[in-house]
């Protein structure tokens, strides 16, 4: 006899949705009203995404709202966010990607105001890549940005928007949380370390080397 594979329900998403909203407030990763997260639906169909400019803090599970992969709305009483272009896009060019998430968090928009990537410094940056790149400026909720974010993330996790904040993709809403967790973590040490010495980076091998276990054990 086979059995149904496990479907999640559009409830289940908007509940998964709010928790991590919730905890990127709760790790001040997400100051103000700022960024937005979306994840795929069950059905590969449509995108759950929040709203714009409402404090996660007073999100309830009605306030997200259901947006077709073109970007059009399907359900909800608020307008979605002003950067559905590259949420959308994102899904639309890379297949396993099944959450986004996007903030201002301090440290990483502080390296990201110096328009600079950052090299492998740490091994968590291996969450993300071999580096964490940059795509430089447009104004935000532009199809301008969006297309350069699509240029400039092609296989990474994850990157930093000039002037402007950070950005993580997974396979879920749990795996894109760990990336950009990671982007802040690791923005962090860069800014430390830069003005107190020389930065020591890890070579390719070295970072290859912990892609391949993460992969094989985990983070
Ligand atoms: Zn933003």
């Amino acid at each position: 006899m086979t059995l149904p594979l496990k479907t999640r329900s559009i409830l289940q998403d908007r509940a998964e949705l709010i928790n991590i909203a919730l905890k990127l407030k709760e790790n001040n990763l997400s100051p103000g009203c700022s960024g937005n997260i979306s994840m795929l639906t069950d059905d590969g169909q449509k995108i759950l995404i929040t709203p714009t400019g409402l404090d996660y803090k007073l999100l309830k599970k009605e306030d997200l709202v259901l947006l077709s992969l073109d970007g059009n709305e399907v359900e909800g009483r608020n307008g979605p966010s002003s950067e559905w272009r590259f949420h959308c896009a994102l899904y639309a060019r890379r297949k396993n990607i099944k959450a986004v998430i996007h903030t201002h968090s301090v440290h990483a928009t502080a390296v990201a105001c110096l328009h600079e990537e950052i090299p492998p410094i740490h091994y968590h940056v291996a969450l993300c890549g071999d580096k964490i790149p940059l795509a430089g400026y447009h104004m935000y909720g532009t199809q301008e940005l969006s297309n350069l974010i699509l240029e400039k993330i092609g296989d990474y996790n994850g990157l930093l928007m000039a002037n402007h904040g950070a950005l993580a993709v997974g396979n879920s809403l749990e795996n894109a949380y760990t990336v950009i967790e990671a982007i802040e973590f690791v923005s962090t040490l860069y800014l430390k370390a830069k003005v107190a010495g020389t930065l020591k980076i890890l070579s390719q091998r070295e970072i290859e080397q912990v892609r391949d276990r993460f992969q094989q054990i985990g983070y």
